[in-house]
């Protein structure tokens, strides 16, 4: 879907908005207060010059939204593609509040972006991106201050660039000011399965409520990079049966069920999944019409609207990816009964591992991968009941009921700290 396509809905931070004025206005919090929360902090916008392997000088903009800092420093990814702007980045960055709210960790929501095609980009010019992205914001960053972290097209190596080059300004290593490192520069066991295995945590815990079974559970998720191969993965080992992926070059469907660890192989091969033996293929915005049970968008936003909503077959939606779903379309699927785990619980798994991630730097001391994965699920899993409770009490669907605690959770420790004059 184009980007012209996606907006004619609603864009990102409208989408956002929606959803907290509704929230905002069922916790009956104060006017003032609700518009300070609904924008964000601060906005920083970078044009970056960059080297090119081919001696050209180019200039690439790039933006960092810090959206609140009422509960602690902030924290969110940074990612490159042609598709973002401003807008984006400022929704992103709000959900990033209410994500780190939701799962109760002590952090405010940021997200950055910038605006290139890292697939057409050299490894060194990515490099050069990076470094010089970071040494621009490099003011508004830090441990206390706000925590970059992968997101869209970013990864491990990325994120030992940004510590590297904030540590050569600071003039010592400084492991915490980014999360999602490789685990010999102080990254932590399990940050890289920890979205989608969060994914995972909340989807079994929709299956003890429906008890229905993992193994009769048909699952379809749209998207394999980080979030969806590994929910995939996972899913899989635990017993779930894979029936459809899709990635942007297309879906693959086998009702029977699909080999998900030779899909991986196979990925790694070819660098796609089209094409993978004994499957069906399919449109990637195809897969999320398709018979199943669980449908895991995993991809990019805005992939269900007012226009395919009523098409999704699936009874349980779990949001692996940042705002799938529009607002015209969350209402379609709640008359529809479709029980929706929206992302801001969903995917908070990255997240909760990034804190444990930044706690470990800050004492020097690694925990072992059960002990992350343990305290994620008792996370993950509290704040599943804590939600879906909510919703429950207050008569609102899953999505509102998460952004009501979370903003409930902000503003009282707005209300508590008081407005600096
Ligand atoms: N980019 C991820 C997200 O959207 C992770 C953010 C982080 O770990 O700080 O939740």
């Amino acid at each position: 879907m184009s980007v012209e396509e996606k907006t004619k809905e609603l864009s990102v931070y409208e989408s956002m908005a929606a959803r907290y004025d509704v929230a905002a206005r069922k916790l009956g919090l104060d006017e003032g207060l609700s518009n300070y929360l609904r924008t964000p902090n601060r906005e920083i916008i970078v044009h970056i010059p960059v080297s090119m392997d081919d001696g050209t000088l180019r200039v690439f903009d790039g933006y960092r939204v810090q959206h609140s800092i009422a509960r602690g420093p902030c924290k969110g990814g940074v990612r490159y593609s042609p598709d973002v702007t401003l807008d984006e980045i400022r929704g992103l960055a709000a959900e990033m509040t209410w994500k780190c709210a939701v799962v109760n960790i002590p952090f405010g929501g940021a997200k950055g972006g910038v605006i290139c095609d890292p697939f057409k980009l050299s490894t060194g010019e990515l490099e050069r991106i990076t470094r010089r992205y970071t040494a621009e914001i490099f003011d508004y960053i830090g441990p206390e201050r706000d925590v970059p972290a992968p997101d869209m097209n970013t990864n491990e190596q990325t994120m030992a660039w940004i510590m590297d080059t904030y540590s050569m300004h600071m003039r010592h290593t400084v492991t915490a000011s980014a999360t999602g490192k490789p685990y010999s520069l102080g990254g932590s066991l399990g940050r890289r399965e920890a979205t989608g295995r969060g994914c995972m945590m909340t989807a079994d815990e929709a299956l003890k409520r429906f008890r229905w079974h993992r193994e009769s559970t048909r699952v379809i998720v749209q998207g394999f990079g980080n979030v969806g191969s590994q929910a995939a993965r996972l899913m899989h080992e635990a017993g779930y049966k894979i029936i459809g992926v899709a990635d942007i070059s297309g879906g693959v469907m086998n009702t029977n069920g699909i080999d998900i660890p030779g899909l991986w192989k196979y990925k790694e091969a070819n660098k796609t999944i089209k094409g993978f033996p004994n499957t069906e293929p399919i449109g990637a915005q195809e897969i999320l019409e398709q018979d199943c049970d669980l449908l895991l968008p995993a991809a990019t936003e805005s992939v269900i609207t007012s226009k395919n909503a009523h098409k999704v077959k699936a009874k349980l939606l779990v949001e692996g990816a940042n705002s799938p779903t529009t607002p015209p379309a969350d209402d379609i699927l709640f008359d529809r009964g479709v029980f929706v785990i929206p992302d801001i619980l969903a995917n908070a798994g990255g997240v909760t591992v990034s804190y444990f991630e930044w706690v470990q730097d800050r004492q020097g001391y690694f925990w072992t991968e059960a002990m992350v994965n343990e305290r994620l699920k008792h996370i993950m899993v509290t704040s599943f009941n804590a939600v879906v409770n909510f919703g429950d009490k207050h008569k609102v669907n899953n999505r509102i009921a998460a952004y009501m605690l979370a903003i409930d959770r902000v503003a009282f420790c707005i209300n508590l700290r008081g407005i600096y004059a």
